[in-house]
């Protein structure tokens, strides 16, 4: 199935499907691991970050691998992409989905490469994600709460939204409801639903992607789901749970020299964390 299909059977049976990030080979490891053992679907994503530091061919190519060993459906997608140039070397390397993320530009420029992008992808049948309005935070852990964060944004117009899609031709729309990037101590994320109904009403042939995944509480994100989203990013508590587990294991190992055998641990934590996030996203037993 193309990434196009599964989204419209997770919009269809009302489930989402996680959109986990990927910095290393174990990050990865752990993530198929947890969508084998919970028969779910998953889209790997790279940030800019994520993918210079990987190289686009060879998180392609992982992919690929693990799908056919497992036999399972592993998407790709390019997470917030931030120019064409970007946005062309994930077409070209064989992302199934590219997210270029304007929200940085004038909406008319944002507009303008959006439209290009879109060109570019559908004539290779890939699936486009646009965003108008920065989604606050990053993927790190902050002390105390999330509304100052939350703050610093514009939440999504549901007019402006419309305009956007329907001139750009982007399949996904990533909204800004109060869904900021990162963990935040004082907990403090409250997703706006009825922004995204007023959304969902006037955009009923668009998916709906969730960003900020991290730290949103289970009940409000599943929520979300029942309203309209069907891909939900999750970064910052895969890197915690990644750097909780290696601190455990070099604390309690202070003579191991094997990395192999030093990062099971943190492979473990991260597959927790992943697996739990596919329970709340409705999407274990999919395949
Ligand atoms: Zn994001």
């Amino acid at each position: 199935m193309t990434a196009r299909e599964w989204l419209e059977k997770a919009r269809r049976e009302k489930f989402a499907i996680g959109a986990f990030n990927v910095g290393n080979l174990e990050t990865f490891k752990a993530i198929v691991q947890a969508a084998v053992s919970q028969k779910s679907p998953v889209i790997i994503e790279s940030s800019p970050g994520e993918t210079a530091w990987m190289e686009a061919e060879n998180i392609v190519d992982l992919a690929r691998n693990y799908s056919e060993e497992y036999g399972i459906p592993i998407l790709v997608n390019l997470d917030h992409a931030e120019s064409l140039e970007q946005c062309i070397e994930g077409i070209k390397a064989g992302y199934d989905l590219i997210h270029f993320d304007g929200s940085k530009f004038i909406l008319e420029d944002n507009l303008e490469i959006a439209k290009k992008v879109v060109e570019l992808a559908h004539q290779g049948g890939l699936v486009v994600e646009g965003e108008i309005d920065h989604i606050t935070g990053s993927s790190e852990v902050y002390t105390g709460s999330a509304q100052g964060e939350i703050a610093k944004g514009k939440f999504t117009d549901p007019n402006q939204a419309k305009e956007f899609v329907q001139s750009s031709g982007v399949d996904i729309f990533a909204a800004f409801f109060g869904n900021v990037h990162g963990v935040f101590t004082g907990g403090g994320e409250n997703l706006r639903l009825d922004i995204l109904e007023k959304l969902a009403e006037s955009l009923p042939s668009i998916y709906f992607s969730l960003h900020g995944g991290s730290g949103i509480p289970d009940d409000q994100v599943q929520e979300a789901i029942k309203k309209g989203i069907v891909k939900v990013n999750v970064n910052t508590e895969i890197r915690q749970a990644f750097k909780e587990g290696l601190q455990e294991a070099l604390d309690e190992n202070p003579n191991e020299y094997a990395m192999y055998k030093i990062l099971p641990e943190a492979i473990e934590e991260i597959q927790k964390i992943v697996e739990h996030k596919i329970e709340v996203f409705g999407s274990a037993g999919k395949l």
